[in-house]
């Protein structure tokens, strides 16, 4: 019996080589699979649980690619598209940590987040981005 799973496995490991595997993306798949799941459920449309299934069998047509180019070049895309909301987290940690000696500012103009000391009264902020200036108490 124990001969049977290690040559089970062996084969696997053949069979899987020089193909993608997974990474990023599928992993972002398989839940996006697990979240239209739940919400077929709950919401009892078949809508939902054929789009993820859809999902699913492009996540596995993904893994078992050979053509790592075109699968790492996705893979890019969706680490570049979701960049935002992955250093979310680290961004709300930061600013908790920091709430006592800074203040954080959004540039009406350009939309990026300016961080200045606290306690400094009444001063110009100029934005580094865009060189928007605005007046704020610190
Ligand atoms: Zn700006």
């Amino acid at each position: 019996m124990r001969n049977f799973w290690e040559n089970l496995k062996n084969k696997l490991a053949y069979w899987m080589q020089g193909r993608y595997g997974s990474d990023e993306l599928n992993n972002a798949i398989f839940v996006a699979f697990i979240v239209l799941w739940i919400v077929s459920l709950i919401t009892k449309s078949r809508v939902f649980y054929w789009i993820g299934l859809i999902l699913l069998g492009y996540s596995l047509y993904r893994s078992l690619s050979r053509d790592h180019y075109k699968r790492s070049n996705e893979r890019l895309w969706f680490l570049k598209q979701t960049e935002h909301i992955r250093k979310l987290p680290g961004q709300i940690k930061m600013r908790w940590e920091q709430r006592n000696t800074h203040k954080f500012y959004r540039c009406k103009q350009c939309g990026v987040t300016i961080r200045v000391p606290k306690g400094k009264g009444q001063i110009e902020i100029t934005c580094p981005k865009c060189g928007h200036k605005f007046i704020e108490r610190t």
